[in-house]
Formats: structure tokens, C-alpha cells, sequence
């Protein structure tokens, strides 16, 4: 077992720093966005944000600067993420470019790769989505169908994803595609392709939320012609490479603060009632499970500051802040509702329903808590 590696570890000062010019950008966009919106923290996305970012240099924090980046290490990341989330602030756009695709294209991509894409993601100007899951293929990953053939002129690619985050918005989906073999060879034949949306015979169909908000999406991929370069890596090494990505996936502070923006709208109303001894303990347990997590979460960084990549830790930490983040807006209407006497503003119970019908998803997406808690007891040597 190797949690004893997960020590707790400080964010140095000079990430702190980071703080107040993040601030001051956020409270210059998100002004006047109402609280429900806010309370989607990174499902909501505004691109005149993403390009703010970008110009302000809070995009591609890890990348070299030579892409573009800051050249600074995952803590510096951690700090700009945390002040956007607990905001609420219009991330979506951006959002997996910076979190994941742009470390897979550093990672695996050629050089040509990493000059056209990175410097447009670092400027917030370009975006991604995540070509995972297929109709029957989610959790056993290995069994995508989608297939791409090699033709003269590069990669001729059909099949279908689903539930694909963003897909309408973004320019480019980084795609686990079979290459060669077949699905019953599990992991072995599967490559990434870097798809641009915009080519023929690529549909992108909504597939609304319990929200009724359009975030999902299926992407049908009818002979679409891609280039020889679209393939990233090297073919036949996707599953791999995919596996890299989804520990970028699982290891970030997005993990813990779901329904953080929430959890203080709610403790801002109870500021405002008389004292009530309940309530306060509640707060207290709330926020004290929320401070032990972000501990946890900032160990899990540093680890990965210094290289090395605490896969089952992070297993960890998403499961137990996805379980934390579901039970925010179920404890938070039980408490009103126990309070009849009160006047709650619309916006607060707005922001409880919108929360509450996004809150099964803390637990599926990134990688279902099944999942998860199978590679923690692996980790732990119980199977
Ligand atoms: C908000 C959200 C955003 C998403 N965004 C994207 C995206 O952008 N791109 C993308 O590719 N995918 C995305 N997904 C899809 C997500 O990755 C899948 O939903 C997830 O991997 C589970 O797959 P599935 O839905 O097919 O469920 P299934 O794999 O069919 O699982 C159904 C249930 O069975 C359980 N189960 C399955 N296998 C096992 C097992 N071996 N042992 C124990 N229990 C098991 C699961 O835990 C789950 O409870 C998103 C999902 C959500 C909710």
C-alpha cells in the first residue's frame, strides 16, 4: 500500500501570488452572472472569458513557454483552478484544452503537432473535446468500435461517440479509434486521432442534461477523411496514451468543488438568519470535510509536481470529493426546508436544483466511483 507517500505539502508562495490577478479577472467577467449559472462552475462556458485567460496568461500554466505556456509546475495550475471554481466562472470552452489535451499533444504529439495546437490553446482560442465513450463502451473503455483505416491520403474514420462534453463548441476531439484488429483484441490495435469537427461527414447531436442544458453531445463519424497527421503518438499505443490522459482526467481540484459555489450561497443565507446551533454544526462538518479534501487534493499535486504519478491516490481523492459533492445540495435543501419561517431568495433554490440535477454526474463522469474504487483496491493489493 502506498498512501504513505501522501503527505501533506504546502503550495509555495509564489503560486499563492497567483491569487489576486486571478481574482481581479474573474470579478471583472462574472460580475453579473446570476447564481444558478455560476453554480455549473466547469460546465458553463464563455469564450470572451476563455480569450481573457488566455491573454492574461492563465492558460497552458504547465506548457513551455516556448508553446505559449508559463512553464510552471501542476501548484501553480491547482491555485488559478481553485479561485475559478469556488468563483463559478465560465470555464467550458477551455476547459479540457487546458486540463488534458494539451498535455497529451506535449506528451505524444511531433513537433508540428505541438506549433499548430498548443499556442492557439494557450491563447484560449482553441478547444477540444474527449473521444472516450461509445454506446456500450464507457466503463470497458478497450471496446470502442469506432474504426479508422489508412488510405492513400491518410486515416478514413467511421463509428460513433457519445456523451462527448462540449463537442458543439470545440474545434478539435483527441479520439480512441480502433486502427487495427478487433474489439476483442481489448487494448491492443487502438490509436488517437486528433479529429477536426469540422470535417465532412462529422454530426454532432445535442444530448440534453436533466437541466435541460446542452453540454453532452453524440458525434457520428461517417467516412471522414482525416489527414496523415491526425494520427497522435503512435498507432497501435492508444491505450497507453489514454491512460496518461485520464490521470490528467482524475487528478485536478475540479474533483472537490462542485458544489462549492453553492455551499457558500447557502452559508452566506444562513449568515443572515438568526443563530441556529444545527446549523452551525452542519457548516462545520461541511467545511471541514471540504478543508481535509483539498488537502488531499493539494498532496496529490505535489506529487505530480515532482513527477511522479499517484494514479491510485487521485482514485482516492475523486471518490471521496465526488461523495462530498453530492451530498452538498441534498443536505443544504433539507436544512431550508427544515426552516419553513425563512424567505430564500429564487436564486438560491434555482442554484439547489441545478445542482441537484447535475450531482449524479460527480460520480460517472472522469470515470464512474465502481470504477474508481476497483483501481483503489488494487492499489491497495485487495484484488
Ligand atoms: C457529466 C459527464 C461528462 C462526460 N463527458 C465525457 C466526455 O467528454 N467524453 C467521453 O468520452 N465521455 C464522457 N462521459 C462519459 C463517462 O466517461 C461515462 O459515463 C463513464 O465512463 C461510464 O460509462 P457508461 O456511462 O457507459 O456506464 P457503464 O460503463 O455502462 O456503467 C454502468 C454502471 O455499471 C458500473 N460498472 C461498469 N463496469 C463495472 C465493473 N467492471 N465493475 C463494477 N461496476 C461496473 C458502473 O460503475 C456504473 O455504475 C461523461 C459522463 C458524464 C456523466
Amino acid at each position: 500500500m502506498n498512501f504513505d507517500h501522501l503527505t501533506l505539502s504546502e503550495i509555495p508562495a509564489t503560486d499563492e501570488e497567483l491569487r489576486p490577478a486571478i481574482r481581479e479577472l474573474i470579478t471583472a467577467h462574472i460580475g453579473s452572472m446570476p447564481l444558478h449559472k455560476r453554480a455549473r462552475t466547469w460546465m458553463g462556458g464563455d469564450a470572451v472569458f476563455s480569450r481573457a485567460m488566455g491573454k492574461a496568461g492563465f492558460l497552458g500554466l504547465t506548457l513551455p513557454r516556448k508553446y505559449g505556456g508559463a512553464e510552471r509546475g501542476p501548484l501553480a495550475r491547482f491555485v488559478v483552478v481553485e479561485e475559478l471554481l469556488c468563483a463559478g466562472a465560465p470555464v467550458g470552452m477551455h476547459w479540457i484544452a487546458d486540463r488534458q489535451s494539451a498535455l497529451v499533444i506535449l506528451k505524444f504529439g511531433t513537433e508540428a503537432q505541438r506549433e499548430k495546437y498548443l499556442p492557439r490553446i494557450c491563447r484560449g482560442e482553441m478547444y477540444f473535446c474527449i473521444g472516450m465513450s461509445e454506446p456500450g463502451s464507457g466503463s470497458d473503455l478497450a471496446s470502442v468500435r469506432s474504426r479508422a483505416e489508412r488510405t492513400e491520403n491518410g486515416w478514413r474514420l467511421n463509428g460513433q461517440k457519445v456523451w462527448t462534453s462540449g463537442a458543439h463548441h470545440a474545434h478539435y476531439m483527441i479520439a480512441l479509434v480502433r486502427t487495427s484488429g478487433e474489439p476483442a483484441d481489448r487494448n491492443q490495435g487502438l490509436s488517437q486521432l486528433l479529429v477536426d469537427l469540422k470535417a465532412p461527414g462529422v454530426t454532432i447531436r445535442p444530448v440534453p442534461d436533466l437541466n435541460g442544458d446542452h453540454d453532452f453531445n453524440e458525434v457520428f463519424f461517417d467516412n471522414v477523411e482525416l489527414p496523415h497527421d491526425a494520427l497522435l503518438g503512435e498507432e497501435g499505443a492508444g491505450w497507453s496514451q489514454v491512460t496518461a490522459e485520464l490521470a490528467y482526467e482524475r487528478s485536478g481540484p475540479e474533483r472537490i468543488y462542485s458544489s462549492a459555489v453553492l455551499l457558500d450561497a447557502w452559508i452566506q443565507h444562513v449568515a443572515r438568519q438568526p443563530q441556529c446551533e444545527a446549523r452551525q454544526r452542519l457548516i462545520g462538518s461541511l467545511t471541514a470535510q471540504l478543508v481535509v479534501l483539498r488537502e488531499l487534493s493539494v498532496a496529490v499535486t505535489s506529487r505530480l509536481a515532482a513527477g511522479e504519478q499517484p494514479v491510485v491516490e487521485a482514485s482516492l481523492v475523486k471518490d471521496l470529493g465526488a461523495t462530498f459533492e453530492q451530498s452538498v445540495p441534498t443536505l443544504i435543501a433539507d436544512d431550508l426546508a427544515s426552516h419553513p419561517e425563512e424567505s430564500v431568495e429564487p436564486e438560491l433554490w434555482h442554484a439547489i436544483m441545478t445542482v441537484t440535477h447535475i450531482a449524479p454526474a460527480f460520480s460517472l463522469r472522469g470515470g464512474t466511483r465502481e470504477i474508481l474504487r476497483g483501481i483503489i483496491a488494487r492499489g491497495m493489493g485487495l484484488r
